[in-house]
C-alpha cells in the first residue's frame, strides 16, 4: 500500500513526500481514507504510530482553500503537543497553502486574536485557550466541519472534560469527529457515545 493509492490531492502528496514519508504506517493505511470520506473515526493508537499525519492528512484533504475560515479544530492535552501538530500540519500542507495556528495557554491572547482575525483554515490548541477564543468570538465556529481530539485519554485525565464538552456545544451539529486515544477509559467511551455518529473503530 502507498500514499499514492489513497486518492489524495497532488499537492498533499507532494507535502507528504517532501516531509520525508515514503510509505504509510499501519494506522495511516487504515485511518486516512475513512477520515477523508468524512466518517467519524476512533483510532486507538499510541504515540509513535504516525497518528498525527493520519488526521493532518484527513483534514488537509478536505479543507476548502478558497475560504479562509477555520474549518478544522484539533485539541491536544499540552502546549508542546499542540505546537508539534501545528508544525506537522503546516509542513504537510505546505503546497496547499494551508494557514494553521496553535492556540495555547501561556502566549499572548491579543496575538491569537490578531492571527485568527486575519484568517486561518485550521486551529490546533489546548482546550482552555481554544474555549477562551470561542467565548470571545475571536474564533468563529460556523465553518468548522472537522473536530479532532488527540490523546483524548490524556486530556480527560488532565481534567479537560468540561471544557471539551463546552467546546462541543458550540460547534455545528454535523461536525466530523476523530478521536485518537492510546486507551479507552469510560470517560473517553462516553464522549464517543454522546457525540459521534456510527464511528469507524481502528485499533493498531
Ligand atoms: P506520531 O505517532 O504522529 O507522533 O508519529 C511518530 C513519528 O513517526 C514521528 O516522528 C513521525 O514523523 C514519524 N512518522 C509518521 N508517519 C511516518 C511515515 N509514514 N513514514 C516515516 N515516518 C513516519
Amino acid at each position: 500500500e502507498s500514499f499514492d493509492a489513497m486518492g489524495l490531492q497532488e499537492n498533499l502528496l507532494r507535502g507528504i513526500y517532501a516531509y520525508g514519508f515514503e510509505k504509510p504506517s499501519a494506522i495511516q493505511q487504515r485511518g486516512i481514507v475513512p477520515f477523508c470520506r468524512g466518517l467519524d473515526v476512533i483510532q486507538q493508537a499510541q504515540s509513535g504510530t504516525g497518528k498525527t499525519a493520519t488526521f493532518c492528512s484527513g483534514i488537509l484533504q478536505q479543507l476548502d482553500y478558497n475560504i479562509v475560515q477555520c474549518q478544522a479544530l484539533v485539541l491536544a492535552p499540552t502546549r508542546e503537543l499542540a505546537q508539534q501538530i501545528e508544525k506537522v500540519m503546516r509542513a504537510l500542507g505546505d503546497y496547499l497553502g494551508v494557514k494553521v495556528h496553535a492556540c495555547v495557554g501561556g502566549t499572548s491572547v491579543r496575538e491569537d486574536q490578531r492571527i485568527l482575525q486575519a484568517g486561518v483554515h485550521v486551529v490546533v490548541g489546548t482546550p482552555g485557550r481554544v474555549f477562551d477564543m470561542l467565548r470571545r468570538q475571536s474564533l468563529r465556529p460556523d465553518y468548522i466541519k472537522m473536530f479532532v481530539l488527540d490523546e483524548a485519554d490524556e486530556m480527560l485525565s488532565r481534567g479537560f472534560k468540561d471544557q471539551i464538552y463546552d467546546i462541543f456545544q458550540l460547534l455545528p451539529a454535523n461536525v466530523q469527529i476523530g478521536v485518537f486515544s492510546a486507551t479507552m477509559p469510560p470517560e473517553a467511551l462516553e464522549i464517543t457515545r454522546k457525540f459521534m455518529n456510527k464511528p469507524v473503530r481502528i485499533l493498531v
